[in-house]
């Protein structure tokens, strides 16, 4: 089936219709974590959203090569061309490597990333190890004439890629009021204007991550390495660039500019970006004492928390909203949205209990249609759900002989969660999954309760194979004086 997927390009400001550059294939590029923390609220909505578009155009039939990067070096404190590196600060405070503090939290998120079913990218780069390709770009920024050198450092130059481009086209900012908004930092004096940014940063004596390179030992300014990862691996024009809404300026505003000036093309077809989360209708800040991890959210251990949310609650929260709409996270919220997901996964699981009845006149085929017509339009989730809610309606009924329906309609709606609600929205049952592993352990204990006995009858061979096998499995066993143990490796 033909799908015509419509994204809002924040470029244009308008709803377009998705024509991929080449044919059947899709280049996508998110910027991923900064790594310095563990993830929150706030890491979960992007990667979602993302999620979803790259769980959809791989639906609609195209190859995806989705690039998350991972930023582990450059990004300053107040992201702008001074302070202290996040990372090295982190480093320095734990008294560890930077790059311990990397791998540990780029650990760390993945695993949540795998408990919201968030697929992983096809190509996960981190910026630490692209150096060189950054080097390079800015020489080829440098060669075209929209940076400068000072003191060891290197500088876009914006009021002179204003002449000839157009930079604020994203953000809709003006270079006048960026002139006037622009706060005086440290290292703004090496600036020929307030509005230029880093390219380059010539190293401080203690600045522990550090590169050589043709200006000075130094680092990479932040926006750079996402103009150089997605040039190397999607090329110098690519179809989607994806992000949060708090990465328009000056990051992406940044990033556009600078593969502009490098390869002289505007390197981005279509800006998608997610809007953020609030919680209880205050904006997300370590200060203001609202920030709250997604482990926090899993355990239920935080001042804000009435309790425990599982990731797929969380999913489904965040799905409820339209992406480009805002979200605000409550308590209220939350636990409605556990109630709503349970209620569509025991609908689910009732469908199987339906006694089909093939007089039944009911019309089950559009519903799918709604759906991608729903998805068509820019990725509207919650369209999806209500569709969803309404097949729940319509099991519930049939199960209380108040509908009937026949083999072709269970198996419509059967198609339909297993498309939408499990493919395409990454939804799973985790009461099932739950069940699941209870049911597992209950095995296990069995066989080694008759591996007991076995033993007991001095059939020492028989209770050997028994270890040996549930091993082969992963299961290993453990013998204790009265009984044992057992645990999955
Ligand atoms: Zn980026």
């Amino acid at each position: 089936m033909q799908q015509n997927l419509v994204l809002y390009n924040t470029i244009t400001r308008k709803k377009e219709e998705f024509k991929p550059i080449h044919e059947g294939y899709a280049g996508m590029y998110v910027c991923g974590p900064t790594v310095y923390g563990d993830p929150h609220l706030g890491h979960a909505r992007p990667s979602i959203t993302f999620d979803i578009l790259f769980r959809y155009l791989q639906h609609i039939g195209l190859k995806v090569r989705y690039v998350r990067n991972i930023t582990d070096v450059g990004h300053l404190e107040n992201d702008a061309d001074s302070g202290e590196d996040k990372i090295a600060k982190k480093a320095r405070l734990e008294q560890i490597e930077p790059m311990e503090v990397v791998q540990y939290y780029t650990d760390r998120y993945h695993s949540y990333m795998k408990d919201l079913n968030v697929l992983p990218p096809s190509i996960e780069p981190r910026a630490s190890g692209h150096i060189i390709e950054q080097i390079e770009m800015i020489k080829k920024i440098l060669e075209n004439g929209f940076a400068y050198e000072s003191n060891g450092s290197i500088y876009f130059d914006v009021p002179k890629y204003s002449k000839s481009y157009d930079y604020g086209k994203l953000s809709g900012r003006v270079l006048d009021d960026l002139l006037s908004n622009t706060r005086v930092l440290d290292g703004q004096q090496e600036k020929h204007h307030p509005a230029d940014f880093a390219l380059w940063k010539k190293a401080e004596p203690q600045h522990i991550m550090r590169w050589p390179s043709p200006w000075s030992d130094g680092f990479p300014g932040w926006h750079l390495e996402c103009s150089a990862m997605s040039t190397k691996y999607l090329g110098e024009e690519f179809d989607i660039h994806g992000g949060g809404m708090d990465l328009l300026f000056p990051h992406h505003e940044c990033e556009i500019a600078q593969s502009q000036a490098a390869n002289k093309k505007e390197a981005v077809h279509y800006w998608v970006h997610n809007n953020l989360i609030t919680i209880n209708g205050q904006k997300m800040g370590k200060s203001l004492g609202n920030f709250i991890t997604l482990e926090e959210f899993f355990t239920g251990n935080h001042e804000l928390l009435d309790k425990s949310y599982s990731p797929m609650t969380i999913r489904f929260f965040i799905l409820q909203a339209q992406y480009r709409g805002t979200l605000d996270f409550s308590n209220e919220a939350l636990q409605s949205s556990e109630k709503g997901l349970q209620r569509l996964m025991t609908a689910y699981s009732a469908i199987s209990k339906i006694k089909p009845d093939n007089t039944a006149e009911t019309n089950t085929s559009g519903l799918a249609e709604k759906c991608y017509k729903a998805m068509n339009d820019d990725l509207n989730t919650p369209m999806v759900i209500s569709v969803l809610f309404e097949t729940a309606k319509l099991i519930n009924e049939a199960n209380n002989g108040k509908q009937r329906l026949s083999e072709t309609n269970i198996a419509e709606i059967t198609k339909l969660f297993e498309t939408f609600a499990f493919e395409i929205m990454g939804l799973k049952n985790e009461e099932k999954q739950n069940d699941d592993k209870g049911k597992t352990d209950e095995l296990i204990d069995m066989i080694l309760n008759v591996r007991m006995d076995v033993k007991a009858n001095k059939d020492y061979a028989t209770a050997d194979k028994i270890r040996d096998e549930l091993q082969k499995m992963g299961v290993v066993v453990k013998d204790k004086k009265d009984g044992f143990e057992w645990e999955i490796q």
